[in-house]
């Protein structure tokens, strides 16, 4: 397809005539229990845009949520599939080992915070991960506990959503959930207003009473909360969280798969404060699109499984892997870390100047290419998730992709290519259509 020219323009209603034609097809085909944040058909992607089967061009701030950092078709990761896809598209690496899986896994073992001596598994998602983290860290501690905090969203599988904070729409109707798992609460500055070790504590107490130290397997925690909306915690609770594991014998378990791949303007999330993690999950942007995702840690937790336990028929399927290697070398030749850390710089500024003067924009929050606005009740905390709802429509009938996020419902998210320079802001963000 090539690169398609990287601008904003619409050429019909949104959605147009043939998406509304397929859309029809769609309803009668695919589950109703599939929701779409934006009822166009994608005909083509490449860099920050997204064409729909009607000619329109999104700026793509959803990045497939957190996913396409590398660009809608990245050059690397299209060369990597289409040569792997002719050699061999599956063996099951339990069946035959290939080069590619091993490859990742060196990767993976490089680039996850800290020197120490690292070992990883490739799985197909990221609740497949999340799930191999947990038993990976009860094969380990022999402890039963997993604790998690408000807000997280770690994946639709059972165990995962009994992990994930938020009953609708990802748990209502779909219990009963998997057990052992302790919910503390999250560092949230806006809500809390508590410093970090201040927010820490309160999560720790709770975690000594009601679960108890000796009882934790892991600590199971997204350095900044994705779906939860953006919840950046204050500074100090992620090292406090991780120095009360390392005292406890508990595994501290990063669920990087949203903020991993230098989406936050690091390789990982957990380094902008120097935390070190004894599990790193990732998913999402390690592959540039295709189903991917990983468990990365200390040799000796990973290898304290038993050999056949862990594994499945697809995990690190060699197309997938050689996704990921194009999209980890694009994201390093390019350094998307520091073009994710300009995302923030230009993004974060611009939304602090319109809180000044949009009273319903409670907080300005997020790092590097992860930002997100949580909008409230003019001159209170109380959740405003219809004007989220209106001001993302808004900005989809102008042309930009956006996403809500959050418990209430009232955040917009912005997720961009970090290959992308927002060169053009879509009118949409001076609100003229929401007030
Ligand atoms: C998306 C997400 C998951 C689940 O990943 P899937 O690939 O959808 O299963 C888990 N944790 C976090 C933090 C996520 O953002």
């Amino acid at each position: 397809m090539g690169e398609l020219t990287q601008v904003r323009r619409l050429v019909t209603s949104v959605p147009g005539p043939r998406s509304v034609e397929l859309m029809a097809r769609r309803q009668r085909a695919v589950s109703g229990s599939l929701g779409h944040v934006l009822p166009v058909f994608a005909a083509a992607a490449s860099g920050g845009v997204l064409v729909d089967v009607d000619g329109n061009s999104f700026i793509d701030f959803a990045s497939g949520i957190a996913v396409t950092s590398v660009g809608g078709s990245d050059p690397a990761v299209v060369a990597g599939v289409s040569a792997q896809a002719a050699a061999f598209t599956h063996t099951c690496f339990l069946v035959t080992p290939y080069e590619g899986y091993v490859e990742v896994c060196e990767r993976l073992n490089e680039l996850t915070p800290g020197d120490h001596e690292k070992r990883s598994i490739l799985v197909n998602s990221g609740a497949e991960a999340v799930e191999n983290a947990v038993k990976i860290a009860r094969a380990w501690t022999r402890r039963p506990a997993v604790v998690v905090f408000d807000h997280a969203y770690h994946g639709r599988t059972n165990l995962t959503m009994a992990m994930t904070a938020k009953s609708m729409p990802y748990k209502s109707g779909f219990g009963p959930f998997a057990g052992e798992v302790y919910r503390a609460p999250m560092s949230y500055p806006f809500r809390d207003g508590l410093s970090g070790p201040e927010a820490a504590r309160r999560a720790i107490d709770l975690i000594e009473a009601q679960v108890g130290a000796a009882n934790v397997a892991c600590v199971v925690l997204e350095p900044i909360q994705g779906e939860g909306g953006f919840v950046v915690p204050a500074p100090g609770f992620l090292p406090e969280i991780a120095a009360w594991c390392r005292a406890s014998g508990a595994v501290f378990v990063a669920d990087e798969v949203q903020t991993g791949f230098c989406r936050t303007g690091d390789w990982f999330a957990c380094a902008a404060e120097g935390v070190v993690p004894d599990l790193v999950i990732t998913a999402k942007g390690i592959a540039g699109g295709l189903p991917l995702g990983a468990v990365t840690g200390r040799a000796e937790l990973m290898d304290a499984v038993h050999a056949g336990g862990l594994g499945g028929t697809f995990s690190g399927n060699p197309v997938a892997c050689a996704a990921a290697l194009g999209a980890i070398a694009t994201m390093s030749t390019l350094d998307l870390c520091a073009a994710a850390r300009r995302i923030g710089d230009t993004m974060l500024p611009r939304l602090g100047k319109l809180r000044e003067r949009v009273p319903a924009i409670g907080d300005v929050r997020g790092r590097g290419a992860m930002v997100a606005i949580e909008l409230v009740r003019p001159g209170t905390v109380e959740p405003d998730a219809d004007l989220a709802r209106r001001v993302s429509q808004a900005c989809h009938a102008e042309g930009l992709l956006t996403l809500t996020a959050g418990t209430y419902g009232n955040v917009l998210r912005f997720l961009p290519h970090s290959s992308h320079r927002p060169t053009c802001w879509p009118k949409a963000w001076t609100c003229s259509k929401v007030r």
